[in-house]
């Protein structure tokens, strides 16, 4: 009873959609994932119980040098769980020509086809502009010192879309949503690969690929080993699917003695960046409605979106030491927020340490230093349009801006990584797609090079970077790989 059409490992944008499309098409299929399989109505509005409930490591996922905080889920349902459900096709125009220079060619009618399909399951639509007088906004206020900012500067800033169906705007996105607006993998596509008769196992530990070389010197990947509830279990499969998002993929591979001639756990990068505050000369209520709703259209190397966050994680990117920043929380209220982030090269790497941690090695160079305080500079300009007494970025030191002539010491004071509380929730690459075995781990059919049956679907794959939120592109990959890993 143990043997199944096939595996997925991990439940997130990856590992549920392909879940769904296999179960869907018929074949028997094992959901393999870490985290919980948790009851949403039983989600709090509490930041300190559900970050070390739903988090990966408890939201303190660092790369090695500890400069980037790096966000991902750990339940079933993976990031979209905890993820702001905003829905962003990646610009197929600048990322499928890098991606083809990186040796995978896809088709483009292909994934927009995936796009519009999952567009209609996951119900995405435009998010409503917030509007003062309606007390049902989905929106918090946020969204319109952002646009009016923008609109001041004669910048263009449009309403995102997002997969969220009847949302009551309360802002607890990023710790699951309890009243199932946000249309997640929980969900979504992990109850209806259930309905299709899939088999979802949580909890399941120290996790490995059993694979074995075959006579004609192919690799099979045979089944799994795991521990759950402190037994070891094993099961087998036809085929295997890795879907344990960037980084976890790479670690659960190179774990399994898997390396795809040393092309596993290399190109790693990530679109991220820091945290900017404003201080409105009103009331703003950021907190209440979606956080993260609007997007600048400015430079296209530099992504900035209006954000909020429930005070806990407002008050980490909060700059500002002791009785300064007691003060300023004190002000929580009165604050607009957005996020500036930036694309890194796919120049890191994700490696494992003589006793199997994994290390993530990322850096933020100099010279995306330099964009980001573009960006930095860009949105302080948008705020101080729109009215705000003062601007905060996500600085160590002392850095309060309170006109754009303050802009000479974020110059001065911003050099490098450390100066920044850098952050990211979108890491990408590691194991990334390339039909030469020697630039990339898996080839232009998701298949890990020199295996039969043992494919890759989740965010690990980008060969560069998307510069967008990637939950869209995740599960489109996704989509079209499970026509691959079906007819193996
Ligand atoms: C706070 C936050 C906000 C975000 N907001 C947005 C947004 O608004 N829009 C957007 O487009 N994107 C957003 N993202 C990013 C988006 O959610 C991710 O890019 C996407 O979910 C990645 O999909 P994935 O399948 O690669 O990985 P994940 O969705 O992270 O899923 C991986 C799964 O694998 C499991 N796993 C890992 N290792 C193992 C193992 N060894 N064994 C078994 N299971 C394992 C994990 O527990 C996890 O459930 C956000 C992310 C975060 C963290
Ligand atoms: S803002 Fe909407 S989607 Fe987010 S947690 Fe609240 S009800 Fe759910």
């Amino acid at each position: 009873m143990n043997h199944f059409d096939a595996i997925v490992i991990g439940s997130g944008a990856g590992g549920g959609v392909m879940a769904y499309r296999l179960a869907q098409m018929g074949l028997r299929v094992l959901v393999a994932e870490r985290g919980r399989y948790e009851d949403p109505t039983q989600f709090e509005h509490d930041e300190l119980a559900m970050i070390p409930r739903i988090y990966k490591h408890g939201g303190l996922q660092t790369t090695a040098d500890n400069d980037v905080a790096i966000m991902q889920g750990c339940t079933v349902g993976g990031s979209t769980v905890i993820n702001n459900a905003i829905w962003l096709r990646a610009n197929l125009d600048t990322v499928l020509p890098a991606w083809k220079a990186a040796g995978a060619e896809l088709d483009r009618a292909e994934i927009e086809a995936a796009y519009a399909q999952l567009e209609q399951l996951l119900h995405v639509t435009p998010i409503r502009p917030y509007d003062p007088s309606n007390p049902l906004n989905e929106a918090s206020s946020g969204a319109k010192t952002f646009l009016d900012g923008a609109a001041a500067l004669g910048m263009e800033a449009t309403m995102l879309h997002h997969n969220r169906k009847a949302c009551i705007g309360c802002g607890w996105c990023n710790y699951g949503c309890r009243y199932n607006r946000k249309l997640s993998m929980l969900v979504t596509t992990i109850p209806w690969a259930e309905q299709f008769g899939a088999y979802v196992l949580d909890k399941c530990q120290n996790l490995t690929i059993r694979w074995k070389k075959e006579s004609d010197g192919k690799l099979r990947a045979e089944g799994i080993g795991f521990t759950r509830h402190g037994t070891f279990h094993t099961a087998t499969a036809d085929r295997i699917v890795v879907s344990a998002g960037a980084i976890g993929s790479s670690a659960l591979l190179l774990g399994s003695g898997i390396t795809a001639n040393g092309q596993v756990g290399k190109r790693f990068h990530a679109l991220g960046g820091v945290l900017v505050a404003a201080q409105m000369p009103y009331v703003a209520d950021g907190f209440d409605g979606i956080g993260l709703t609007t997007v600048l259209d400015s430079d296209p190397g530099i992504v900035i979106e209006s954000f909020f966050a429930p005070p806990g994680a407002f008050s980490i990117t909060l700059p500002g030491w002791f009785a300064t920043h007691i003060e300023r929380m004190e002000q929580y209220r009165y604050f607009a927020q957005a996020g500036v982030m930036v694309p890194t090269p796919p120049n890191g790497t994700i490696t494992l340490d003589k006793k199997g941690n994994t290390k993530i090695n990322l850096k933020f160079e100099r010279d995306r230093i330099g964009l980001m305080k573009r960006g930095i500079r860009t949105l302080a300009d948008l705020y101080f349009a729109a009215g705000a007494v003062a601007v905060f970025p996500g600085t160590f030191r002392h850095l309060d801006l309170y006109h754009p002539n303050d802009f000479e010491r974020l110059d001065r004071l911003v050099q490098g990584p450390d100066d920044l509380t850098l952050g990211s929730a979108h890491p990408q690459g590691g194991n990334t797609i390339s039909r030469d075995p020697a630039a990339g781990a898996v080839n232009e059919q998701f298949c890990v090079h020199g295996f039969r049956n043992l494919f890759v679907a989740d965010a690990s794959l980008f060969p560069a970077n998307i510069v967008a939120n990637c939950q869209a592109t995740v599960m489109a990959l996704s989509w079209i790989a499970a026509n691959h890993v079906a007819k193996t």
